[in-house]
């Protein structure tokens, strides 16, 4: 049997007709002066990149040799602030800093684009330290949260934002380890009622998934899982309890077998 191999998941979120709006509104001049981008955490770098490369070009097209795009290297651009990392929301301290810099005079462009990185799992204190400049940046300055999870987003932060959703279709949905909250709530609700085989088959599939992506760390995780829950013959409630606990929560697994069963 031939398995098809998994789509890279770049690629697909700049082919939406939501980027194709968020090009055209640069293109036009208006795009928003807060933007809440809602994109999985490992494609957040690549979509700030790419909004911040025409926000910042002087014909606002990108790549065209101006001086701005001729700014550009690997570390970035002298008026891309940046705080946080994707996966990893900035403290309070980051964000003053930031929000401090944001207030100078853009160094080689009209203007400064300010990203913050996983903006829905910032503590409270440094969201709502962003709060002022949400609402009213300094001139030219656009301001990109990028998001998983938009309901994570602090409210009044998010009513502030233009939201957009640049989903990421992938092929091998359902065959992938759910990575948002809302994907775990989705697929814990859709397995509520499926037989402790059944997760083991899905456990399997995301082992190969895991495996083919180079990650055999978390790939032997899944497979020792997929034991468990069929050797300890665990009810379907427990081996889904299970299952959430280690992979969602990140429970050390050696310590729930031992412990726990
Ligand atoms: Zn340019």
């Amino acid at each position: 049997m031939n398995r098809a191999e998994p789509r890279p998941r770049t690629a697909s979120w700049s082919e939406t007709e939501a980027w194709e709006r968020v090009v055209n509104l640069i293109c036009e001049g208006s795009f928003p002066h807060c933007c809440a981008m809602v994109i999985p955490g490992d494609l957040q770098g690549e979509a700030a990149v790419a909004t911040a490369k025409l926000l910042l070009c002087e014909s606002r097209r990108g790549g065209d040799g101006c001086g701005s795009c001729a700014s550009w290297t690997e570390q970035g651009h002298p008026d891309l602030l940046a705080c946080g990392e994707p996966m990893k929301p900035p403290a309070i301290a980051e964000c003053r800093g930031v929000i401090q810099a944001a207030a100078y005079r853009p160094v080689v462009s009209d203007g400064r684009v300010v990203v913050v990185y996983s903006a829905d799992r910032m503590l409270l204190p440094a969201a709502n330290s962003l709060l002022k400049l949400a609402e009213e940046p300094p001139d030219g300055v656009r301001l990109l949260l990028m998001v998983e999870d938009e309901e994570l987003l602090l409210p009044t932060l998010r009513s502030r934002s233009w939201v957009i959703s640049l989903p990421s279709h992938r092929e091998d949905e359902g065959l992938t380890p759910p990575r948002t909250p809302h994907e775990w709530a989705r697929w814990i609700e859709d397995n509520s009622a499926s037989e402790v085989d059944s997760l083991a088959g899905i456990l399997s599939s995301w082992a190969s998934w895991e495996a083919r992506r180079g990650d055999f760390e978390r790939a032997a995780v899944l497979e020792r899982l997929r034991l468990v829950i069929q050797a300890k013959r665990l009810s379907r409630t427990m081996a889904l309890d299970l299952i959430v606990l280690v992979l969602k929560e990140g429970f050390v697994f050696e310590h729930s077998f031992g412990d726990l069963w």
